[in-house]
């Protein structure tokens, strides 16, 4: 079986949709989270759920007691940059030591592969756009920093204990498919907020600095669809059980779009212009994040299929028909 952690968050609920869309049985799956940020009623049906906590490493072990868990999709982490900067703890304790009781039972267990929810946020401010693997990693918020350890501590579980791992360092996951949608709360991404400015009266989009070194002044991302990032879990797992090694990949499109361009994509979209205004820079943005993807590619055989249309026109779609999850 396998076995998702954090699998009811935005991109665990995804994939778990997607595994069961490309074969898998949903009595093979097991969704292990706190509900802190997921939602159960985001999974698909069939599905085994446990709620439970990766700080708790009893609970950890009553899920690999009650299932024959032979591979791990770790997706349960805290993820808001902002908040690990007023909060270092509260994501040194979840991501590096929740991660850490969740290795050891593995371990205790005896099963080798687990599938990383990595981040762009590792190489802190790239040297060179479009950031390959080789990137030094230098994270600058401690979000980034406790994936970044994580990454080394499942290299000496491979090298101690022949646990292999694929980290997938995702860019900015975004858009909607199965009928789930991203619903963050609070919401912090532009996509979501942006969509918030054309439906909601009262909500008017910061733009977080149009002053940056780029060609209209504001930040650069790359926006990857939340279902192509499912396709790269799928693929890292076969990748795991065909007997590769241990590996690191960026995931995106290896194309970028400024905050200008999104709402100007987003206008397109809902044919309204989303409600906004410059305000300052927010602080730890890079100016531009934009991925190499080609190891994904070469190596997985990984190739996002949709573009940022794609994204925007899904998340709109999700967001119109699920308002609460926008008007947060
Ligand atoms: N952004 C913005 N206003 C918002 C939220 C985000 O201008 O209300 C900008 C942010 O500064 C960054 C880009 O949009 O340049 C993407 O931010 P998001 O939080 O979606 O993802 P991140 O790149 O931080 O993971």
């Amino acid at each position: 079986m396998i076995l998702l952690t954090g699998g009811a968050g935005y991109i665990g609920a995804h994939t778990a949709h997607y595994l069961v869309k490309e074969g898998i049985m949903p009595s093979d799956i097991v969704v292990f989270d706190n509900l802190v940020y997921g939602h159960e009623s985001h999974l698909p049906k069939g599905v085994f759920f446990i709620k439970g906590d990766i700080l708790n490493r009893d609970e950890i072990i009553s899920a690999f007691k009650i299932h024959k868990i032979s591979s791990v999709i770790h997706f349960a982490a805290y993820a808001y940059v902002g908040e690990s900067m007023q909060n270092p703890y509260k994501y040194f304790h979840n991501n590096i030591t929740g991660g850490l009781n969740l290795l050891e039972t593995m371990k205790d267990f005896g099963c080798k592969y687990i599938v990383f929810s990595s981040t762009c946020a590792v190489y802190g401010i790239p040297n060179h756009i479009p950031i390959t693997e080789n990137e030094t990693i230098k994270p600058i918020n401690p979000y980034g920093e406790s994936k970044a350890v994580f990454e080394r501590l499942m290299r000496w579980y491979d090298e101690i204990y022949g646990m292999r791992f694929v980290s997938l360092r995702y860019f900015n996951a975004s858009g909607a498919d199965f009928g789930i949608g991203e619903a963050h709360d609070p919401e912090t991404h532009l996509i979501p907020l942006a969509i918030r400015a054309v439906v909601s009266e009262d909500y008017t989009l910061n733009v977080f600095g149009d002053d940056y070194d780029t060609p209209d002044g504001t930040c650069i991302r790359d926006y990857v669809h939340v279902t192509d990032l499912a396709d790269a879990h799928m693929k890292a797992l076969q990748y795991l059980k065909d007997g590769r090694p241990s590996d690191c990949f960026n995931i995106g499109t290896s194309r970028g779009n400024s905050v200008k361009e999104i709402i100007d994509i987003i206008k397109d979209v809902c044919g309204k212009t989303p409600k906004y205004k410059i305000s300052k820079r927010r602080e730890g943005d890079p100016p531009r994040l934009i991925a190499d993807s080609k190891k994904a590619q070469e190596i997985l055989g990984w190739l996002p299929k949709k573009n940022i249309f794609d994204v925007v026109s899904s998340a709109y779609e999700w967001h119109k028909t699920n308002l609460e999850g926008v008007m947060r």
